[in-house]
């Protein structure tokens, strides 16, 4: 189907809207600044959002505030009651949320289509951990005669912040865990994705949550700076950018504001000499080039044995080469365009740096010139995969957040310590792989990447588990009771027994 009829025959709710959610209801926003929402598929402005005033944001949190009183009252078992509607609400809008998140920023619909049932799989985790929330928690003193009792206080008024390449999951890995813990929340999502996180809003009010609870404001990345720093915001959480997260952990240094940073990565695959070349074939797409790359915990760099390099370029190059690129709503389609036309020209610019310093391109490499079915206009760029890459080039250190792959080459005639040396040889620490057959080798190796997650022959990220990044990557952890912890603030009782 053309894109352009395709497009005409979605029946999207939200496109040029005109409200926040403050305080449980939808307000007329009373700016008149706009910002624009394009298809990045199209290169066509379809939507468009209001620029939150600083007397809407002292209105969001001061009804934030308002309601952390009474929620914060109640348990986490009676706030669970209130995750387990809001995931079943969550479910019942998967496609109208697909349908426009894919058209915010060009995540292919097979993309899309997981992220209500896995915003949902998020809210049912944090209910699990009520009882360890609301359990008494009493500890003796070293010597007999006193014990302290360890109190879990929600720790306020919350920021979320988030970035564009997965608009809910990135919302909801924070507002799940606050709600549970009793906070209350102010959601600002990026400024090409501010329309798929309605849905959640919708399932928020659906599932009764008090007024002030959750609030939602759009804006630039000023506005972002001045919720940052609002008087009334006790934490932020954020996702995105490490330029960015400096900037925000800067503001939260001065105002000693508890802060949660999820950045930016630039991690490694390392291919061991026993690897299975199916199995990397078969995973590589989702571990090294997932949401047409933009992932931050993907491992862009492949880092090959001596002995086995071509085969290894081979395998990545042919994979890579034959994911379908097209129409991000078209059911086939691996890579999508990338998220906007900013993110076009900085790849691009990557691509051109990595030829000038001497990569060699093995797929892809240039603007995706065969597209046709009205996506002429789109931002798309072939997936591509350069061989020949050394530790020194930009495309090797920085992170491109596009189609992009490197792969470097390791000598493992005398084992793979090389092989780790090159995965840590980077300012960032989020996330990594191992391919290998034998897998008590692999796990040796994993052990040695220096990084908050590593899959073995393996990609994902589970909600029990700590997700986060170290270095430039971040500070702080989301998902798992860690993750529970960070909207926690504790209180030691001490008495005589
Ligand atoms: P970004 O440019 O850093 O923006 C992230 C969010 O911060 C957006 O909502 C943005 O608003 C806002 N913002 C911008 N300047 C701000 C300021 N001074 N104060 C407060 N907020 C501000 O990141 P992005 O381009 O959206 O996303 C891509 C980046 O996110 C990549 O680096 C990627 O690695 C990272 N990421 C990390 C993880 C992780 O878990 N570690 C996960 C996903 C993505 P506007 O959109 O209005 O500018
Ligand atoms: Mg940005």
């Amino acid at each position: 189907m053309n894109a352009a009829t395709r497009r005409a025959s979605l029946q999207l709710p939200y496109t040029h809207v005109d409200d926040f959610y403050i305080n449980g209801s939808w307000v007329k926003a009373e700016g008149t600044q706009r910002n624009p929402v394009v298809d990045p598929a199209v290169g066509q402005e379809w939507g468009s959002v209001p620029e939150a005033t600083a007397s809407e944001l002292d209105s969001a949190v001061g009804a934030a505030r308002t309601a952390l009183k009474s929620w914060s009252a109640l348990t986490g078992a009676e706030r669970t009651g209130y995750l387990l509607k809001i995931a079943t609400e969550i479910e019942s809008r998967s496609e109208a949320l697909a349908l426009t998140n894919t058209r915010e920023n060009g995540s292919p619909i097979s993309e899309t289509r997981g992220a209500a049932s896995n915003a949902a799989g998020i809210f049912r985790y944090f209910a699990t951990l009520a009882p360890w929330l609301d359990g008494e928690d009493i500890r003796p003193f070293p010597a007999d005669g006193a014990e302290s009792i360890v109190d879990k206080d929600p720790i306020g008024v919350c920021a979320l912040i988030a970035p564009w390449n997965f608009p809910i999951n990135l919302v909801v890995i924070k507002l799940a865990p606050a709600l549970l813990a009793g906070c209350t929340v102010i959601i600002k999502p990026a400024s090409p994705t501010p329309l798929s996180i309605r849905f959640i809003i919708e399932a928020i009010e659906a599932a009764g949550v008090p007024a002030g609870v959750v609030n939602l404001l759009t804006g630039s990345g000023r506005f972002g700076d001045a919720l940052v720093r609002h008087p009334g915001v006790d934490k932020v959480a954020f996702t995105g950018s490490t330029p960015v997260g400096k900037k925000i952990a800067a503001a939260c240094g001065e105002l000693l504001r508890p802060v949660t940073l999820e950045l930016g990565g630039k991690s490694s695959a390392i291919i061991l000499p026993d690897a299975d070349m199916s199995v990397l074939s078969t995973r590589l797409i989702r571990s090294c080039m997932r949401n047409t790359g933009q992932t931050c915990y993907i491992s862009t760099r492949i880092i090959a044995p001596s002995s086995r390099y071509a085969e290894v370029v081979q395998t990545v190059a042919s994979t890579i080469a034959a994911g379908r690129q097209g129409d991000p709503y078209d059911e086939e389609t691996v890579f999508g365009p990338v998220a906007s036309a900013s993110q076009y020209s900085t790849v691009m610019s990557y691509i051109d740096s990595a030829r000038e310093e001497g990569a060699r391109v093995v797929a892809g490499g240039t603007r995706s010139i065969s597209l046709s079915e009205g996506l002429e206009s789109g931002e798309f760029i072939q997936p591509t995969v350069f061989a020949d890459v050394t530790p020194d080039m930009r495309i090797s250190r920085e992170e491109i957040f596009g189609p992009v792959i490197s792969i470097l080459k390791y000598d493992d005639t005398n084992g793979v310590s090389e092989a780790i040396a090159l995965a840590n040889n980077t300012e960032f620490g989020l996330g990594g792989l191992v391919f290998g057959a034998d897998e008590e080798q692999a796990l040796k190796v994993a052990r040695q990447v220096d990084s908050g997650s590593v899959g073995i022959n393996f990609f994902g990220s589970n909600h029990s588990a700590p997700f986060g990044g170290r270095h430039e990557s971040g500070m702080g952890v989301e998902y798992g009771i860690e993750g529970l912890s960070a909207y926690l603030t504790y209180k030691s009782i001490h008495r005589t027994v």
